[in-house]
């Protein structure tokens, strides 16, 4: 077995479901890589009644530090109207991390696609305000580096693929997007192996609903980014399957479920972990470099999806049914690491 000598995983399972999914991430990941250290630490709600804040310095230390983090959802409606919410621990989190790459895969059926959103840049991010007359604004910038280093990380990302890319943007009517497809654009030959092409977002977002199967890596900026991929989860099976892989340059990426606290189911032991366990099958591929496990791992939960549906998706199992059929699945396949298998089977 290999070794991997001072990785370490930090573990963040967040408000709501978030224990519960977390839980599941725990078991597999203890069973496919055993010899990475999991540290788990407080974010969210949980760290606000802990602590006051929802990203303590403690939290961020180990998260800096970490090779890798995953994040369960938080959010909890305790602290809906309070000055200090969970979800700006979140947002902390991804600053202290500058993990500026979001990856959104979106696969059912024939749809195998990526989406790669600038994360850190554009609208969200711009200067913003209110004028004189009452006039309020938000500005979408793009310093050239920006977009550069994201669109850079697409074309590898496509390398590693089926070749292509999709630029998103609305170069017919935004500087900014003028400035996103001329990079494109003089990078490309840097990437002979990848073909591009360039779409406008409101085609982008015709074509994702009517045709995703056409798609390999699509990369885009910020907003349209935060919109088309929640439209290609909806397009393949919803949020609450969708993973996602946040990633800067050489610190530790952020892995973490598209989904929320789900307030709701919290506490039922009913919640999806597949969302989570996707996650965790990105944190194995991205962040630790471990492909066999992860692509094992996927697919695992893609198997275990079709035997124990869970309640969301019309099934009846449980969270922890869930979790137990994707490791069993994993022993089958002989992937999981060998003083744990058969005693994880009789378990699972
Ligand atoms: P949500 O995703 O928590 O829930 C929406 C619906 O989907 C609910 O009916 C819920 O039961 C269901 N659902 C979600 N995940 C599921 C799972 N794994 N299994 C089964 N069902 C699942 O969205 P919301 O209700 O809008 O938000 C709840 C809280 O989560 C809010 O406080 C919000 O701010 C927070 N939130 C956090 C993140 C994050 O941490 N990245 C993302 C989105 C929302």
């Amino acid at each position: 077995m290999p070794t991997h000598n001072g990785e370490r995983v930090v573990l963040l399972p967040g408000d709501g479901i978030g224990p519960e999914v977390a839980e599941q991430a725990r078991r597999v990941l203890e069973l496919l890589v055993p010899e990475i250290e999991i540290e788990e630490r407080l974010i969210g709600a949980a760290a606000i009644r802990a602590t006051g804040t929802p990203f303590p310095p403690e939290t961020r230390d180990a998260c800096v530090r970490a090779t890798a983090v995953l994040k369960g959802p938080v959010g909890d409606p305790e602290f809906d109207a309070a000055d200090v919410r969970p979800e700006q621990g979140l947002l902390a989190l991804r600053a202290a991390l500058d993990t500026y790459a979001n990856l959104r895969p979106a696969v059912a059926g024939d749809v195998d696609l990526l989406i790669v959103r600038e994360l850190v840049g554009g609208l969200y991010f711009g200067a913003r305000g209110v004028r004189d007359d009452g006039t309020v604004y938000d500005t979408c910038e793009y310093h050239p580096r920006q977009v550069e280093r994201i669109v850079r990380r697409a074309f590898r990302l496509a390398q590693t693929r089926h070749g292509r890319l999709t630029s998103v943007d609305k170069a017919n009517v935004l500087d900014t997007s003028r400035l996103w497809r001329r990079i494109v654009d003089d990078l490309a030959p840097e990437y002979p192996d990848v073909a591009v092409e360039h779409l406008l977002v409101d085609n982008a977002a015709m074509q994702l609903a009517t045709n995703p199967e056409q798609f390999d890596v699509i990369v885009t900026e910020n907003m349209f980014g935060d919109i088309l991929s929640d439209l290609a989860a909806a397009v393949t099976g919803g949020l609450g399957l969708a993973p996602s892989a946040s990633l800067s340059d050489g610190g530790p990426g952020l892995f973490e479920p598209v989904h929320g606290s789900a307030p709701d189911i919290a506490g039922r032991g009913v919640a999806n972990p597949a969302a989570m366990l996707r996650s965790t099958a990105m944190l194995l591929e991205h962040g630790l470099g471990r492909l066999e496990e992860a692509s094992a791992l996927s697919c695992a939960v893609d198997l275990a999806l079709v035997s124990t549906p869970t309640v969301d998706l019309g099934g009846t199992a449980t969270t922890d049914e869930l979790g137990a059929a994707i490791r069993e699945q994993l022993v089958v396949d002989g992937l999981a690491a060998s003083p744990y298998r058969g005693g994880d089977a009789a378990r699972a």
